[in-house]
């Protein structure tokens, strides 16, 4: 799962990256508005954490282009405390949470879990896939209650597929999706990371429909 994280200050958008990074998201920072926009358009998200008050394009105006050109990136708005009427205008600008600052680093991960869990269908705060259950909340991965021990990538991966089931997820949409931008990426490593995760897993849970990519069963 990947987040972009728009804020103009640079040590709470440090102070983001490393949470986020910690929660085994993959993070790409924008200082600006006009950032934001464009790496909005060229990149996928999982969803995206935006301040309002940026330089060189506010941040309702960056959320209202992205909502027109059909950009349906769950978006949690970072807002001034008190100001009911910011949190109105964000959400009746397309926002689909909201945060008040100053805000613990907790509650944003839950909102973060939440919003990606709402956008991916996901009812439940743990995915299942028969006896595989991944906990978004404490990072955790388990076997028949055994816990397996992913890597950072092999995470996101997993997180990925799980997130998406039923659905053949083409590893080009995984490399965008397990990568920040500034990642030097090779898409033959997704290969490399599902024969390591069908290693620790056991070899039933991730099918290959070849030529097209990766699904994982949902829960039944
Ligand atoms: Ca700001």
């Amino acid at each position: 799962m990947r987040i972009l994280v728009v804020e103009d200050e640079a040590s709470l958008a440090r102070q983001l990256a490393t949470a986020l990074g910690h929660a085994g998201y993959a993070v790409d920072c924008a200082a600006d508005g006009e950032r934001a926009h464009i790496l909005g358009h060229d990149e996928e998200y999982d969803a995206v954490v935006l301040d309002l008050g940026l330089p060189k394009m506010d941040g309702l105006t960056v959320l209202r282009l992205w909502r027109e050109a059909g950009l349906a990136v769950p978006v949690l708005v970072l807002t001034a405390r008190a100001s009911w009427h910011e949190k109105v205008t964000g959400i009746d600008s397309g926002a689909d949470d909201y945060l008040a600052k100053p805000f613990r680093m907790e509650e944003l991960l839950a909102r973060l879990r939440a919003l990606i869990r709402r956008a991916s269908r996901q009812v439940n705060p743990e995915l299942r896939c028969g006896t595989l259950v991944l906990d978004p909340r404490a990072g955790k991965v388990t076997v028949d209650g055994a816990i397996a021990r992913l890597t950072s990538h092999e995470f996101r991966v997993l997180s990925y597929l799980m997130h998406h089931p039923d659905r053949v997820v083409s590893q080009s949409e995984l490399t965008e999706h397990i990568y920040a931008q500034s990642f030097d990426r090779d898409s033959n490593t997704v290969e490399v990371f599902v024969a390591r995760l069908r290693r620790k897993l056991g070899p039933s849970f991730i099918e290959t429909v070849r030529g097209l990519g990766y699904r994982m069963k949902a829960d039944s």
